[in-house]
């Protein structure tokens, strides 16, 4: 049997009329950037958080780029984000003019450490940003409540996360700002790039609109020296017939998990943590294992497609290598870079793939 690590062929086959007839409906229309979709989406996509406002833009490092400038954080100022994640989280930051601070996360829920945070904050910390990783929440209660203490932002990057909740709820409507990624692959996928912002706070959306549009909120008048990064009518339009389906979606992913939880039982590999609080819609099933790259050779040679998200920790990313940083300097980060292993999972897995997998771990 060949099982793909991922594919969109079972998720596009259902929805290709609808999707084809809102490109033809775009096309007709004959407007491209920030028409009836664009708007429409933002009011849903938010709603869908439980927010008033959303802010579409181009992908999901610019959302989390954005809402950092729309709060005033820039040259001098500190960012504490995860040790563990997907480099986006960290290059926002950078992107924004402040400096990343590595924080541990947990080595069972894989999010950051809220018992690590405080020892992290210094004198030019601004802001949070917690990672709902792989799809499960971090610890929000606690996070806010340091950050409350010491009068720092929570952005929470949402962007495996879409649908999520933390003691029911949302995530991105923990913080001051929620940033969604768009990218194919996530549980809300566009079909190209795209992302956006989501916030309570109608100051906060009006900024983050002007900055991703030249800095503009009338036209040809630029308050703040902004980028151009729109989310695009015809990625709106795909998006609303998408998300229409994401609760269906993250239920399909729970019953995946669910599957291979109950029917994976080696003593070799360690199983995802989830519970408590936090709620789990499944972006990835990652378990971890002592011989992760034996691991994984041998469940190619039997057609299982997986995954290591992410082999290299960021302070050992060549492009932070100015930070000065060695091996051995977040040695939980390390641990899981060289542990993990992401199992297939996607839309339209049949239980017979699921126990196909599930059986040649068992095997191991
Ligand atoms: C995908 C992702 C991003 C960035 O999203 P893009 O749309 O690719 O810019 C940011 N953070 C995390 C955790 C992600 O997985």
């Amino acid at each position: 049997m060949k099982i793909p690590f991922s594919t969109f062929q079972h998720m596009h086959e259902a929805l290709r009329p609808q999707l084809l007839s809102a490109f033809e409906r775009c096309v007709e229309t004959g407007w491209f950037i920030q028409g009836e979709e664009y708007t429409a989406f933002e009011a849903e996509f938010a709603a869908s958080c439980g927010l008033p406002y959303g802010v579409g833009v181009g992908n999901g490092m610019d959302a989390i780029f954005l809402a950092l400038r729309a709060l005033g954080i820039g040259a001098g100022d500190e960012v504490i984000v995860p040790s563990h994640t997907f480099i986006a989280t960290a290059l926002a930051v950078r992107y924004a003019g402040a400096a990343p601070v590595f924080c541990e996360p947990r080595m069972d829920t894989f999010t950051l450490d809220p018992e690590k945070i405080e020892a992290c904050i210094t004198a030019r910390t601004r802001a949070i940003i917690p990672v709902h990783l792989y799809g499960q929440a971090a610890d929000m209660d606690s996070i806010c409540r340091t950050a409350k203490r010491h009068g720092l932002f929570v952005v929470e990057d949402c962007a495996q996360a879409h649908g999520a909740v933390y003691q029911g709820k949302p995530v991105g409507s923990w913080g001051q700002a929620g940033a969604f990624s768009f990218y194919p692959g996530k549980n809300l996928g566009a079909l190209g790039d795209a992302g956006a912002a989501v916030t309570a706070d109608a100051q906060l959306a009006d900024k983050m609109h002007a900055l991703c549009c030249y800095g503009s909120s009338e036209k040809y008048v630029h308050e703040y020296a902004g980028v151009n990064s729109r989310l695009d009518e015809l990625q709106a339009a795909f998006l609303r017939i998408k998300l229409r389906c994401l609760a269906q979606w993250n239920a399909e992913r729970q019953q995946i998990a669910k599957k291979y939880l109950e029917s994976i039982q080696n003593e070799r590999l360690l199983l995802p943590v989830t519970g408590g609080q936090r709620n789990h819609v499944w972006h990835l099933f990652v378990i971890r294992c002592e011989e992760r790259d034996r691991l994984r050779a041998y469940l190619a040679e039997k057609g299982i497609g997986t995954n290591v998200h992410y082999p290299i920790p960021m302070h050992l990313q060549k492009a932070f290598s100015d930070m000065g940083f060695q091996k051995g300097a977040f040695p939980i980060a390390e641990k899981l870079s060289e542990t993990i292993l992401s199992l297939p999972l996607y839309i339209g897995m049949s239980d017979e793939e699921i126990a196909y997998v599930a059986d040649a771990l068992n095997a191991f």
